[in-house]
């Protein structure tokens, strides 16, 4: 009897034993089915031979080997162990969770991928013919004709007995089985290549000195301007890259980015297949993407966080674009870093990593000073100069819907001149809310210690944490008051005020109400692109790596309230956000201008913003970290924790906190506190910080605790554990 261990999607930090007849030497990296409790579990072998940990007879027989497909690669196990070390989660959710949903799921796979479709004979063939009991396979006949080819799953659900009837016509050669290929691929094969622009002495340099390094280890930053052609820069070590055979991994924080890095990579790439792994892409079709990435038939692989984990045997060059972005941070679960992951892998595997901002993490360029990163930069934009910023205080006057004179007078001259404007709202911790002067009453979640937020379009109040939603009260529930004030600068107050003082323009709002799904959000950037908009309205989505050739005015509403914000973060935030948002206008011809609304014009941070000097910001601002021995100078782990009561979240903390304490550790464990947002959807949340200098004792701090975490109370307590949080 051979033994193997096996990782499956169970929240226990442990691998499972089975037995086997043969060997399982060859197996490691392997999916199986498993008896698990009463059912069957998927899994992946990860460990064959060696001691079992249960008496033998009690392990039970793996049920099926997907013999005849491919192993899961050693690099990409490595890196998961890894991950699982590291964030102190169950090696098995690491495994499960970082494969196509399809590969979870106890079936083949094969099949997921294949589509059935009517062959020429059909087509051909009288279908009066069939006798007239063949109810089924004339309809499975009729949909194939309608539809084209479609998922063996789809058909065989059309009758009860539409199973045999496509077994009939597939003996018959009336149906044929195909291996589905995307649209797209095709017509990427086909049209000619762009050619790049000549590069300019910074891209030159940038791709000469990085392009030094294709053959081993090296963490890049590459720190350029908005609009200096950092995407360039990445397609010319692509191109080297695949010229040499090798893969290319491009990461980026979001998926509303990756249609226009797509097409980039479309034109300059034909007959390279790439592939794109996201969130929008649809089960059966994400796994036939990640297998042609596993089998190494695509070049290059686009993806957002998750893709870090992707197969690619002749991996070459790793990019992270715009590394400081949270979303590169998984917010649940396996709360992995995946730029931090990109660098790891890379060094794994021996490839250069590039990692691309004009407004880096600071943990990232604290490396880079340190010269564990090598930098690189690009300091001018390529065709354009920056756009000039200027602050408008809002203390001299009085704003009209949130309007500055100055603002308003801006887009007046954009429209005449034919010009895109951008009226951008930071909504961090902001949302317009219902309120009552009389009293100080403002309308709130009955779930959440939120304040709800006011939709004007619906008349509705909704809340952001929980989704609860009600009418708009017609009076004040507290002193009856009949008129309530709506507060603050939603979009769709401004859309509204925008509408009123620019009748004849077309406006358009693009926020997370107006772009919930993928598609709608790339209508209306298309738009944009194709000038049938003069005024855009958006929020955060909006800051991020967009190209809008007609925007030349940006002004900034709103930008305050993160100066008051007690997360140390918040800075590098805002700075970050405002120089990204600014660095959307006047990336063609036209100069652009950027005007930032605040009551706090002087404040150092808008006079770094205003130079757009990113290394005087970082400096300063990392010379603070030092002093408040912050980040990148500490090293945190947050455990969050929720429950129904809050007592019970207080009492799991505090013997948390005490029990922490007394490992005797050089690590600081703070007390616990109530998480900004207490109560969620009627959970009450709390969290426990704990901090070193170092991270290698704070690693064999977590190894000592963790296991001490779950003890009695834990059961009506959910907790987890945050390595390197971003967000409290
Ligand atoms: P970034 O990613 O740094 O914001 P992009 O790579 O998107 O900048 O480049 C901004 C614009 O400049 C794009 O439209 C791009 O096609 C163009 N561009 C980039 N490099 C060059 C170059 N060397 N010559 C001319 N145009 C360029
Ligand atoms: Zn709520
Ligand atoms: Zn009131």
């Amino acid at each position: 009897m051979h033994l193997v261990r096996v990782a499956l999607d169970v929240p226990l930090p442990t691998l499972f034993d089975y037995r086997l007849e043969q060997s399982g030497r060859e197996l490691i990296g392997a999916r199986v089915v498993v008896p698990f409790g009463r059912g069957q579990r998927t899994g992946i072998v990860l460990e064959a031979g060696g001691e079992a940990q249960v008496p033998r007879h009690r392990i039970k027989r793996v049920a099926h080997v997907f013999a005849d497909e491919p192993r899961l690669a050693p690099d990409v196990l490595q890196l998961m162990r890894f991950a699982s070390r590291y964030y102190h989660y169950p090696m098995g959710q690491v495994v499960m969770g970082a494969l196509p949903q399809a590969l979870r799921r106890a079936h083949a796979s094969r099949e997921a991928m294949a589509r059935v479709m009517l062959t020429p004979a059909a087509l051909a063939a009288d279908w009066s013919s069939l006798p007239s009991r063949a109810v089924a396979r004339r309809r499975v006949l009729e949909y194939l004709r309608a539809r084209g080819p479609s998922p063996p799953a789809v058909v065989r659900s059309l009758a009860s007995t539409a199973s045999r009837a496509l077994r009939d016509l597939l003996a018959e050669g009336w149906i044929g089985v195909e291996e589905h290929v995307a649209p797209g691929f095709d017509e990427c094969l086909t049209h000619e290549a762009v050619r790049g622009p000549a590069l300019t002495a910074d891209q030159a340099e940038a791709v000469e000195a990085i392009g030094a390094t294709l053959d081993c280890f090296a963490a890049w930053l590459l720190l350029g301007v908005t609009g200096s052609g950092k995407t360039e820069v990445y397609l010319r070590l692509i191109e080297r890259t695949l010229a040499r055979g090798g893969q290319a991994l491009i990461l980026v924080p979001e998926i509303n980015l990756t249609p226009q890095l797509e097409a980039r990579l479309a034109g300059r790439f034909p007959g390279v297949l790439l592939a794109a792994l996201h969130s929008g892409v649809p089960e059966a079709e994400r796994l036939r993407r990640w297998r042609a990435a596993e089998s190494g038939r695509a070049g290059v692989l686009v993806g957002t966080r998750l893709a870090v984990f992707t197969p690619l045997p002749r991996l070459a060059l790793i990019v992270v674009d715009e590394e400081h972005d949270a979303s590169l941070k998984q917010q649940e679960g396996l709360r992995y870093s995946a730029r931090d992951l990109a660098v790891l892998r890379a060094k794994q595997c021996q490839v250069p990593v590039v990692l691309g901002s004009a407004t880096p993490s600071l943990e990232s360029y604290a490396k880079a000073l340190a010269g564990r990163y090598r930098l690189t930069r690009l300091s001018g934009r390529v065709s354009s100069q920056l756009p000039s910023i200027r602050c408008v205080d809002t203390r001299a006057q009085r704003l009209r819907d949130g309007l500055s004179s100055e603002l308003i007078a801006a887009l007046t001259r954009g429209l005449a001149s034919a010009e895109q404007s951008l009226v951008f709202i930071n909504r961090r911790g902001f949302a317009p809310a219902l309120l009552c002067f009389a009293c100080g009453w403002s309308a709130p979640c009955p779930r959440c210690s939120a304040r709800l937020v006011l939709h004007l379009h619906a008349a509705r109040l909704r809340c952001h944490y929980c989704g609860h939603e009600e009418a708009v009260s017609q009076a004040c529930p507290s002193c009856g008051n009949l008129d309530l004030t709506p507060a603050g600068h939603g979009t769709q107050r401004i859309e509204h005020a925008l509408a009123q003082l620019f009748p004849a323009a077309r406006i358009l709002r693009i926020d997370r109400d107006t772009a919930r799904r993928r598609k709608a959000f790339e209508q209306m950037r298309q738009r944009v692109q194709d000038h049938q908009i003069d005024i855009l309205i958006g929020t955060q989505m909006l800051a991020k790596g967009h190209d809008f050739p007609r925007l030349t005015l940006v002004g900034v509403i709103n930008a305050d309230s993160a100066l008051y914000s007690t997360d140390f973060r918040a800075a590098e935030k805002l700075f970050a956000q405002l120089t990204q948002v600014a660095g959307r206008a006047g990336r063609r011809e036209a100069a652009g201008e950027v005007l930032i609304q605040t009551q706090f014009p002087d404040h150092p941070l808008y006079r770094a913003v205003q130079r757009q000097d990113y290394a005087a910001f970082a400096e300063l601002a990392l010379q603070e970290r030092r002093e408040a021995g912050f980040p990148p100078y500490a090293h945190q782990v947050l455990l969050r924790a929720e429950a129904p009561q809050r007592e019970a979240v207080e009492r799991f903390l505090g013997r948390a906190a005490q029990s922490g304490a007394r490992l005797g550790f050089r690590v600081e464990v703070y007390d616990p506190v109530p998480s900004p947002v207490a109560r969620v959807a009627g959970r009450e949340r709390g969290h426990l910080l704990v901090q070193s200098a170092s991270r290698s004792e704070l690693q064999r701090f977590l190894d000592a605790w963790t296991p001490q975490l779950s003890g009695r109370e834990a059961g009506r307590v959910r907790w987890s554990l945050d390595v390197d949080p971003l967000e409290l």
